[in-house]
């Protein structure tokens, strides 16, 4: 599925977000900056050692990444040039600001792409594996904020966002959201 906000094309697609040829892919990453489950994981594998380090090295020059915000890395072995590295909020009931704290996550991270002039980004669901976030409220957050994003001038650069599903039952949440609001 996909529709045009501005003057981006937004696409809902279920596959692999290490095989998009994006720019730059966002990757779903915790504080520390040093890998683990889930799609961090295989991010991590598909690219290569490059990206770890250039994460330790973010790492140890500011610290933890607070959740909400992003960085930027080469993408390795990967596709896309780019890694965003961004943290979503860890599921705590609802209002626990979780929502504000995901579409920052989003927003950090397409501010990101626009200043080093990237046009295609690439986002999985982010918070919604191991962070617990449900499915159903994340693809409304997730799609609101890059709408929201999308219409004001800094978005006006980007040619494509794509959402990639790991699952035909996600991708279904999220088309199910991308109608309700369109
Ligand atoms: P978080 O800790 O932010 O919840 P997870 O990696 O646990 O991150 O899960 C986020 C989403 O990424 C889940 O929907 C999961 O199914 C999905 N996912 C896992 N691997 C991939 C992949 N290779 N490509 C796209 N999405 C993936």
């Amino acid at each position: 599925m996909e529709i045009t906000i501005g003057r981006t094309l937004l696409r809902l697609v279920e596959g692999d977000i290490t095989q998009q040829e994006t720019d730059a892919i966002v990757n779903a990453a915790n504080s520390e900056l040093a890998g683990g489950g889930g799609v961090d994981g295989a991010i991590h594998r598909a690219g290569g050692p490059a990206i770890h380090e250039e994460c330790m090295r973010i790492r140890r020059e500011r610290g933890r990444l607070p959740a909400g915000q992003a960085v930027i890395t080469s993408g390795g072995r990967l596709k896309a040039r780019y890694v965003i590295h961004t943290v979503g909020p860890i599921w705590r009931g609802g209002d626990h600001g979780e929502d504000e704290t995901l579409a920052s996550a989003y927003r950090s991270s397409l501010e990101l792409a626009r200043e080093h002039g990237l046009r295609t980004v690439a986002f999985p669901s982010i918070s919604t594996g191991a962070y617990g976030f449900p499915v159903e409220r994340a693809a409304r957050v997730a799609l609101g904020a890059v709408r929201d994003f999308l219409l004001r001038p800094e978005g006006q650069g980007l040619e494509e966002v794509r959402f990639v599903l790991f699952s035909g039952r996600d991708l279904e949440v999220y088309e199910r959201a991308l109608k309700d609001m369109s």
